[in-house]
């Protein structure tokens, strides 16, 4: 369960969603998700903490790299609400 690929999708998932892989790069790592269901919810983490992060950047212009208070606070509200 641990050594699945996870370490690898997991440390490549902002890049992902950032578009910053190209498709040999991304490919393998989508192919992991789909069958993940930990790294799905890994990535729909750090899919919110964009989304908020980029929204709290149109405020404070200075706030750049997500809070560990709030990627937990995520985290949380989705076993909550999972
Ligand atoms: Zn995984």
């Amino acid at each position: 369960m641990s050594d699945c690929g996870c370490d690898q999708a997991k440390a490549n998932l902002y890049e992902l969603l950032r578009g910053e892989l190209c498709a040999e790069e991304s490919a393998p790592i989508r192919e992991h998700l789909a069958q993940c269901p930990d790294c799905r919810t890994e990535e729909t983490v750090c899919i919110r903490l964009t989304e908020v992060v980029r929204r709290a950047c149109e405020d404070e212009r200075d706030s750049n790299c997500p809070p560990e208070e709030l990627r937990n606070a995520i985290l949380k509200n989705l076993r909550t609400a999972g």
